[in-house]
């Protein structure tokens, strides 16, 4: 595609690469079709084609964006779906990324949407605040139920989360073996899940401990970065991104585990928030290097569950476009003595995409009813995916749905370890 970018902004360490990806784009559409927004809408302004001129236009001119160029840029879930189906290799993250940044930078939103934005940057990226919004829309439920667009999705997060017992910080050691490799892992608490589910954790503890590795929680780290990174904060992110790195420095490991593939894939592209930085870039690198999903450290293993429950396994976009670890999933839950049943669209995002499903509540809803409506269609006893964004959007949908949870919790309950809290609370015979 032709452009317009002066040599100074392709010189440049975050613009050069989003100056590159519209270079790449030959207009073709082969993305269009992969693409959960334009799929649902069937406007080109809100397919990844469309969005790269938009984008392409807003960043050329600098200064403040239209608002048109911001919704259609809003509506996109960053799911990268379009860059898997793309013949051009056109890193579409790059440029969206980047974009977001400069929206943050350059736009005057409405001073609701400032105040929440704000509140999910400061807020939901810290646990012990998190917990405290969940006490109070849980004493404010009848109301918390009824409160309508941006706030109900967020009320109902609060309302739908089964935590159980507080975030652990002590994990078992492993499980020795005449051929155990023992790993030292430590484990970041990531924010959101440590309020709501924290019992994922403990799961993801007991299961790599029988399979050698011991975790050990990072002290001094938090959130991955990721939440405020979605809203083009970028100055939020890399200000967590400091703390985590500096936090795994300090130790010594032989990794760094964060248990939601959203903030996985967040640690494994870590670097790029510090591109030209010559002291952090170096750093983050390392530190990316070290990252690992649990599917990159979890091995199938046999075991004989309670219940033989057929699964429908949700592969979060995070762990299909950016982790690349398509499969895994279901060869271990299919080791662990269960049936995966497949669905249709799998490779289409549910909605949630971190912030998303809190910033525009209507096409997320539309999107998890597609998503729902196919996985219901297939039957499943249970749905588990590995994404705590996934697992919370998921539950608030509508109708009578299956206990869900995260795969380490089955695998977990397979293996011997306690029934997990979505399970206790279905009515299926255990
Ligand atoms: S598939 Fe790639 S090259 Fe074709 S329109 Fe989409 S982004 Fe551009
Ligand atoms: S990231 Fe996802 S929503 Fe955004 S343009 Fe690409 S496929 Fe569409």
């Amino acid at each position: 595609m032709r452009y317009n970018f002066t040599p100074e902004q392709i010189a440049d360490p975050q613009m050069g690469p989003a100056a590159q990806a519209v270079r790449s784009c030959v207009h073709c559409g082969f993305c269009t079709a992969t693409c959960p927004t334009y799929v649902e809408l069937g406007d080109e302004r809100d397919s990844p084609r469309g969005r790269i001129i938009l984008m392409k236009d807003m960043l050329e001119k600098g200064g403040a964006p239209t608002p048109e160029q911001v919704y259609h840029i809003d509506r996109c879930l960053s799911c990268l779906n379009c860059k898997t189906a793309c013949p051009s290799s056109v890193n579409y993250q790059r440029l969206v990324d980047h974009a977001r940044a400069h929206i943050q930078d350059h736009y005057q939103r409405p001073l609701f949407e400032r105040a929440l934005r704000w509140t999910i940057a400061k807020v939901m990226t810290r646990p012990a605040l998190v917990r405290v919004g969940l006490l109070m829309a849980r004493l404010g439920a009848p109301v918390a139920r009824l409160l309508p667009g941006r706030l109900g999705a967020m009320a109902k997060m609060g309302l739908i989360a089964r935590p159980s017992g507080p975030e652990p910080t002590h994990f078992p050691k492993p499980v020795l073996g005449p051929a155990t490799v023992i790993q030292r892992i430590a484990i970041m608490p990531g924010c959101v899940q440590g309020a709501l589910a924290p019992q994922i954790d403990s799961a993801v503890g007991r299961v790599l401990a029988r399979r050698g590795i011991e975790l050990v929680a990072l002290e001094g780290s938090g959130c991955c970065g990721a939440l405020p990174h979605h809203m083009g904060r970028e100055d939020d992110s890399r200000a967590w991104a400091k703390k985590a790195i500096t936090a795994y420095e300090a130790g010594t490991y032989d990794g760094v585990l964060i248990t939601a593939t959203g903030c996985s894939a967040q640690l494994k592209d870590i670097a790029q928030q510090f591109a030209g930085d010559p002291v952090w870039e170096p750093r983050a690198k390392a530190f990316a290097a070290a990252s690992r999903d649990f599917l990159d450290l979890c091995t199938p293993m046999a075991a004989a569950p309670p219940r033989a429950f057929r699964v429908a396994y949700h592969p979060a976009c995070s762990l299909q476009n950016s982790l690349k670890l398509n499969g895994l999933s279901e060869k271990l839950l299919e080791a662990a003595g269960f049936m995966i049943v497949p669905f249709l669209e799998s490779h289409l995002c549910c909605g949630s995409a971190g912030t998303y499903s809190i910033l525009q509540p209507e096409l997320s809803g539309r999107l998890r009813r597609r998503k729902l409506g196919n996985i219901l269609a297939s039957n499943p006893d249970v749905l588990a995916s590995g994404n705590i964004g996934c697992l919370q959007h998921l539950a608030a949908g509508e109708g009578d749905l299956p206990p869900i949870l995260h795969i380490a919790e089955l695998l977990d309950w397979a293996e011997g370890g306690p029934v997990p809290p979505a399970l206790a609370a279905s009515n299926l015979n255990l």
